[in-house]
């Protein structure tokens, strides 16, 4: 037989597969466990966007919508951005609806960047932009800023350092705040100080807010406001409005940006299902404020959840946005985190994600995602609790 695999694309067969979801197939089939693994709100979509979307199919909407998405999704998610966040893009020109922020991503370096360029990405940060490496944009270098000494967060002088080291290569800054999956927030001041540092230079900031509404102690602050013409804006309805499923996200740039990331879009995906874009701009246009109820039960449980978890001896920064949780594995076990989140699951049924997985910086961490019910946080707490007891050195 021919071993065809050879003839797959350069990089590709070498490319990792995603180690979150290789472990979420193996702690979901194990009975009774507490799943602290989830990257999505445990909640329903809110009826009246699930009326939305009814109606869409009920209405035939099951033509093609336009390619960069329905006039009315895209004029609905330029208002809520504009309301909201101060954040303003003409919906003709200057929005795109993708499938999820996830292809908003994926667009958005395919259309940006060249063989030789480099992204800059702050660790530890969620996978979609490490997984670029061997798989999406051949040739592109990934140069990673570990932020565990900064509070998780990058600061103006590393990001200079790595202008001072590269220059003309580095084309993108990659951003995410709330942050997953430390759920740390910048403030205005600190996202002004990292726009100065890229400021007219030719490098674009990716800017993926897909968390911007869950926000639980100071206001969200965006990189938009103070370099608008070099961000590459990025939400979407999934965590919000709780609709991973329905498959929507927006990118937004200025025209000349995003009619060329449009291009990848057509290319790729040609646009998304119709009444998903329906319910999508029912969510921005008369959702306003739905993220408020899920907000203030998300409050309760991270408050639960960090308090029980620094009690058992895990050490960790509160969170300030997001639905996570990043502890650092207590002394008395081995810090190899993905050893622990399998002996932990296999022990005590308790399912987290290795903190390896955000890349560098999050060796010795483990995620917890707070999208599950208190009752769960409180079983799982009580599991870990007598795990640590048993199993320390
Ligand atoms: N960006 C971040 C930071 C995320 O955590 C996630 C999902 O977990 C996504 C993007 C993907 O969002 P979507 O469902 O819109 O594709």
């Amino acid at each position: 037989m021919v071993d065809l695999i050879k003839y797959v694309r350069k990089g590709l067969a070498d490319a990792p597969s995603n180690p979150i979801l290789k472990f979420s197939d193996y702690a979901g089939k194990i009975p009774d466990v507490v799943k602290f693994t989830l990257g999505e709100p445990d909640f329903n979509t809110p009826d009246h966007i699930k009326e939305a979307a009814k109606r869409g199919v009920d209405e035939n909407h099951s033509h093609y919508a336009p390619s960069n998405g329905t006039i009315g999704l895209r004029k609905a998610a330029s208002q809520f951005l504009s309301k909201k966040y101060g954040q303003n893009y003409d919906p003709e020109t200057e929005v795109l609806v993708t499938n999820g922020v996830t292809e908003s991503i994926f667009d958005s370096v395919l259309a940006t960047l060249n063989p030789g360029d480099i992204m800059v990405v702050p660790t530890p940060l969620f996978p979609l932009y490490m997984t670029d490496e061997g798989v999406i944009n051949e040739g592109v270098e990934i140069v990673k800023v570990n932020t565990v000494d900064d509070g998780f967060k990058l600061t103006p002088e590393k990001l200079q350092k790595v202008i001072d080291k590269y220059g003309d290569r580095v084309r993108m800054l990659v951003m995410n705040y709330p942050t997953n999956p430390t759920g740390v927030m910048y403030s205005q001041d600190e996202l002004d100080a990292l726009a100065d540092v890229i400021r007219d230079k030719p490098i674009f900031a990716l800017c993926d807010e897909i968390y911007s509404e869950l926000n639980y102690d100071q206001p969200h602050a965006s990189m938009e406001k103070s370099l608008h013409d070099q961000v590459i804006l990025m939400n979407g309805v999934s965590k919000s409005w709780a609709m991973t499923g329905y498959r929507i996200g927006i990118v937004c740039a200025p025209e000349n940006i995003l009619q060329q990331i449009a291009k990848v879009h057509q290319a790729i995906v040609t646009t998304e299902p119709t009444p998903m874009q329906d319910a999508a701009e029912e969510a921005f246009k008369n959702g306003m404020d739905d993220a408020l109820p899920m907000k203030e039960e998300f409050q309760k449980r991270r408050d639960a959840l960090y308090s029980g978890l620094t009690k058992i001896g895990f050490e960790c920064a509160k969170p300030q946005g997001a639905f996570y949780i990043f502890a650092k594995i207590p002394e008395g076990f081995e810090q190899d985190d993905t050893k622990f989140i399998y002996e932990l699951v296999d022990k005590a049924k308790v399912a987290v994600t290795a903190g390896s997985s955000f890349s560098e910086g999050g060796e010795g961490y483990i995620r917890f995602s707070y999208a599950v019910s208190m009752d769960q946080i409180e079983e799982g707490l009580k599991r870990l609790e007598k795990f640590v007891k048993e199993n320390k050195k």
